[in-house]
């Protein structure tokens, strides 16, 4: 928790996931064998893992600062969890739990992970982590837990009704995006590609309901804006939406 306080304080300059220095508060071991973690509006909640596919939530940096960044999306934009807002919410999450990580480790964009939930499978699971933003789809694959199922481009993307129309699952798109764009960038992703992110995400124009392209334009604005129009911030920004197929 305090790492991801450090993120969003010394480097965003925000107090708390509110704004204004809300305490963080957890519980743990919740349940018994309980197989997730969740924010609940109020707090965040870990399970200990049944044994046999996970282990503690806790053991992982970037499923605990996931969690919390579920509070900071809520106090800042709200998006709604259901169907492409969902997804955001959920890639908002992946996105700041990985740069936690990263700037805890002080990796470049280049070295890091892009793991979300490395460690949290047990040994007879096939698999290396939840989710990855660097190759979504490919962060496990099991006989009993099945394939990760998330698309990187528009081009799989996954009509459900499942997951609350998919939130876990084409959230696969926005965060290869930020993959794509902090790695043109180089250096800290937590600098360039997350400061973005974070402008676009308090820049007001993020509304409950948003889709794909209307946050992939919020984040081109966010980075004209700071960088500067033909910047190449707001290039990389353009140039990675557009990979994904969610711009032009
Ligand atoms: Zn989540």
């Amino acid at each position: 928790l305090g790492s991801t306080y450090r993120l969003f304080s010394e480097e965003y300059g925000r107090s708390s996931i509110d704004g204004a220095g809300r305490p963080l508060e957890a519980t743990v071991h919740y349940g018994t064998g309980y197989d997730n973690a969740f924010w609940d509006g109020g707090r965040m909640v870990f399970g200990d893992g049944d044994g046999e596919i996970f282990g503690r939530f806790t053991a992982s940096l970037t499923v605990i600062s996931h969690e919390l960044t579920h509070g900071f999306t809520q106090y800042s934009t709200n998006l709604e969890y259901q169907g492409q807002s969902g997804a955001l919410n959920e890639s908002l999450s992946d996105v700041f739990g990985v740069l936690v990580e990263q700037r805890e480790l002080r990796q470049d964009a280049a070295d890091a992970s892009w793991l979300v939930g490395a460690g949290i499978f047990t040994a007879q699971v096939q698999g290396e982590a939840l989710r990855s933003l660097r190759a979504p789809g490919t962060a496990y694959d099991d006989d009993v837990l099945g394939k990760d199922p998330q698309p990187a481009t528009m081009a799989d993307y996954v009509e459900t009704t499942s997951d609350n129309g998919g939130v876990h699952i084409n959230s696969g798109i926005p965060n290869h995006a930020f993959y794509l764009a902090a790695t043109a960038l180089g250096g800290q992703a937590w600098e360039g590609a997350g400061r973005i992110w974070y402008d676009a995400v308090l820049g007001g124009t993020i509304p409950p309901d948003c889709d794909f392209p209307a946050f992939a334009r919020a984040t081109v604005g966010a980075a004209e804006k700071r960088f500067g129009a033909g910047s190449p911030e707001a290039g990389a920004v353009t140039g990675a939406w557009s990979q994904v197929g969610v711009l032009p």
